[in-house]
């Protein structure tokens, strides 16, 4: 048995698993694709001290890392079901879709998350080539140029928000009649000068030439097709945490995120949480990987104060 077992090996996951063995813990890291997100991504300009990187030299990096200690590395294998420990400093279970049943005094699951996806054509074609998911990450790519949003949420009115501090234009297509998000949210936007909103407007295509993205097609109102063109599409309309394995178990919010504390703590103990897979705010490599460290800190802590049984 492990004294901790993080589920998930991307950078929540990897940064948990460094901390732990660093303690002299026994620990497992069980995971499908190390790296995780990072995996799908091209530039990176916002990992702090690293002024530019790329997602797989950042995910080989933090494999070299986490093979600097002695964690024994679970790889391309699904976890399927926690059973939380009966009581405090009792065994906790997770079952793999292998089959196999893996035990540890502290679990932390950073399965993160995954963007929806609007599975238009073009989509898959031009991702990270203008289809984008994270104006927080790809924004400054698009200075000067003029982007499309899809999506009328919060997240996305808040992205168009963002944007228009930095692109040339804004057009925000909503594929129902009315924006979704906050009214001060939709308040702002309406303010903006380079901002156009299109309502009933169901994004269908996404063009390029080859190499990036040049346009977009969506389905009006009047039920004709209209093109616009723009450098970059950021797609807004919905982050889904990787936690349906967990239902019924420890306790998630009305968007399946682990409700966790300032210290990474869920609704059980001796399990904890760190990353994009939970209630944590901002969606972001920086903050997943401070997060792994507190969590691991955290179930630390927890081992040396519970009774062991
Ligand atoms: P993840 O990276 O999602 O890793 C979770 C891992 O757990 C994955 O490997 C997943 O497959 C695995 N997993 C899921 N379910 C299970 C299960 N049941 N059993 C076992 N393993 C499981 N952030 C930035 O800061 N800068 C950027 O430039 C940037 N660009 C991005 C570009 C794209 C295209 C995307 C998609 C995201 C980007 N992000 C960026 C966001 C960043 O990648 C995430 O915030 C970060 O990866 C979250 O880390 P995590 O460890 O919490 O989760």
């Amino acid at each position: 048995p492990f004294d901790m077992l993080i589920i998930g090996s991307g950078p929540a996951g990897a940064s948990a698993a460094i901390y732990a063995a660093r303690k002299g813990l026994r620990t497992g890291l069980a995971g499908d694709r190390f790296g995780g997100q990072i995996m799908d991504t091209e530039g990176i300009e916002n990992f702090i001290s690293v002024t530019e990187t790329s997602g797989p030299k950042l995910s080989a990096a933090l494999e070299a890392h986490v093979h600097q200690y002695d964690v024994e590395v679970i790889s391309s294998q699904r976890a399927k079901e926690l059973f939380p420990a009966a009581h405090p400093g009792g065994m906790n279970g997770v079952a793999l879709e292998s089959g196999a049943i893996l035990h540890a005094r502290t679990v932390i699951i950073a399965t993160g998350a995954h963007w929806r996806h609007l599975g238009v054509p073009g989509e898959e074609e031009y991702r990270n080539k203008g289809v984008a998911y994270c104006p927080h990450c790809d924004g400054p790519f698009y200075k000067g140029l003029p982007v499309a949003v899809a999506g009328g949420g919060n997240s996305g009115v808040e992205a168009a928000i963002d944007l228009a501090g930095i692109v040339s234009h804004v057009t925000l297509l909503q594929r129902g009649s009315g924006l979704k998000a906050d009214k001060v949210l939709q308040d702002k936007l309406r303010s903006l000068p380079n901002v156009t909103i299109l309502t009933e407007a169901l994004t269908t295509r996404i063009e390029g030439n080859g190499t990036k993205v040049t346009g977009l097609t969506y389905r009006g109102g009047d039920g004709a097709d209209h093109h616009i063109d723009v450098a970059g599409v950021f797609v807004q309309i919905g982050l889904l945490p990787n936690t349906d394995w967990l239902r019924g178990t420890v306790k998630l919010n009305d968007f399946g995120e682990i409700i966790v504390d300032s210290h990474g703590a869920t609704s059980l103990p001796g399990v904890f949480a760190a990353g994009d897979a939970t209630t944590t705010p901002f969606k972001q490599i920086v903050i997943a990987i401070g997060d792994g460290a507190k969590a691991a800190l955290s179930a630390f802590d927890y081992l040396i104060r519970v009774p062991v049984s």
